[in-house]
């Protein structure tokens, strides 16, 4: 099952939930964070502010290795969207028979698919995650709008993490790209 959503949907949330579900039922839990994601070193954080311990990897063989050590029943993946590799990662998790949970973002700052997300979603279970428009107060917010004076790196993601994005609806989101779009212009002109 995918968490699918915008920033401030209630993803990782969602993903604690499910990992509390699963060890009051006695078995073997692994949150991996994957280590692009530098929100927290050892934790992952959700914005309500709960915390849970995960297990850092930076690449395929460094996840593999630590799910054949511990061996769990559940793997929980966080932010799978910096995880190009991610649809191999599901393919190597399901041999071995571990029910996988993943929180990724829909899409880029810029509106545009991850594609290693679009890569899998046919073979997942989608929940969809919605945020409330911070503009207009809509509850189907499903875009993040990024709010930063500086333009973000190529993986849409800023130093100062959430703090510079805001949820927005579909109608806000065109408002805010044609608004950025506007001032580029400006910007490349002066
Ligand atoms: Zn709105």
């Amino acid at each position: 099952m995918i968490f699918w959503g915008c920033m401030f949907s209630g993803k990782t949330t969602e993903l604690q939930n499910v990992k509390n579900r699963f060890q009051h039922a006695g078995m073997n839990v692994m949150l991996l964070n994957p280590r692009r994601n530098t929100r927290d070193s050892d934790l992952v954080r959700s914005h309500d502010g709960q915390t849970a311990e995960a297990v850092q990897f930076g690449s395929k063989d460094e996840l593999l290795t630590y799910v054949d050590r511990s061996k769990p029943d559940v793997v929980l993946i966080e932010e799978a969207q910096f995880v190009s590799y991610i649809r191999e990662v599901c393919d190597e998790l399901y041999d071995r028979k571990i029910h996988v949970f993943m929180a990724a973002l829909n899409e880029t700052f810029e509106g545009n698919p991850w594609p290693c997300i679009r890569d899998i979603l046919h073979t997942c279970e989608v929940h969809q995650t919605w945020a409330v428009c911070r503009d207009c107060s809509s509850m189907r917010a499903c875009h993040s709008g990024c709010i930063a004076d500086t333009a973000p790196d190529d993986d849409g993601f800023l130093p100062g993490g959430e703090s510079e994005y805001k949820a927005l609806c579909t109608k806000c989101f065109g408002t805010h790209l044609e608004k950025s779009n506007h001032s580029n212009v400006q910007n490349t002109d002066t």
